[in-house]
């Protein structure tokens, strides 16, 4: 098993010859797990033990950035990363910024595919290092799969289950979804319940379903994952 992917400032005990587990958490062991079985599917990867240290390394990813777009992601904008973004004086392209008109929203999501930095959590994520993501246009998922020079995710501890990919996609209909439509407004059964139905609203924001099998090749992407929990 490797441990290279951790922040040694948070384990002050560890050395390659002197390993004290007792300074490290279960949950750090499964995401340092989580990590490499996603280095093999291609990935760069980065375990963080808070979403201020995650922060912090995303906001080092943003130095060579000038365009940093922003998938609509609940972790992502609980860690302040679009006032970062701005406060470093990057262009940012926020779709779901509600004062955009129609027609400037779709401007800004035809311009998270090809900006510099693409920020995004995973909505479900397997513990061998699949990634689920359900949407309801398919830009966040295009803008993850190929444009972009960069794509950074954020996934907090909660977002990674023990299953398969059916396990997955029942976490996002669960968990991310009904408050997805809560929060946007959509007249959905599960913003009504909590529970899906597999609904034909109009209002329905599940229509994309994106399972990341490998790195997707021409898309240098890095996941930090966070041993706390983030965004839902
Ligand atoms: S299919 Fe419909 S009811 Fe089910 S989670 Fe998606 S929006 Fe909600």
């Amino acid at each position: 098993m490797h441990f290279h992917t951790f922040t040694l400032s948070h384990f002050h005990t560890f050395t390659l010859s002197h390993f004290h587990i007792s300074t490290l958490s279960l949950m750090n062991l499964s995401l340092s797990s989580t990590s490499s079985a996603l280095q093999k599917r291609g990935y760069e990867t980065l375990v963080c033990a808070s979403g201020a240290e995650a922060a912090e390394a995303v906001a080092r990813e943003m130095a060579d950035a000038r365009i940093v777009g922003f998938g609509g992601s609940m972790t992502i904008s609980s860690l302040g990363l679009q006032e970062r973004a701005k406060a470093l004086g990057k262009e940012v392209l926020i779709h779901g910024d509600p004062s955009l008109s129609p027609e400037r929203k779709m401007e800004v999501m035809r311009g998270e595919l090809t900006c510099d930095l693409f920020l995004l959590s995973a909505n479900a994520m397997t513990a061998d290092g699949v990634n689920v993501n359900i949407d309801g246009n398919g830009n966040r998922d295009a803008a993850s799969i190929f444009g972009p020079k960069r794509v950074v995710y954020v996934v907090g501890r909660n977002k990674i289950v023990d299953g398969g990919i059916e396990d997955a996609i029942a976490r996002v209909k669960r968990e991310a979804s009904p408050p997805n439509c809560r929060r946007l407004n959509r007249r959905t059964p599960c913003a009504a319940t909590g529970e899906c139905a597999d609904c034909s609203s109009p209002d329905r924001i599940c229509h994309v379903t994106a399972i990341f099998d490998r790195c997707p090749r021409r898309t240098s992407t890095l996941v930090i994952l966070v041993d706390e929990d983030l965004g839902y």
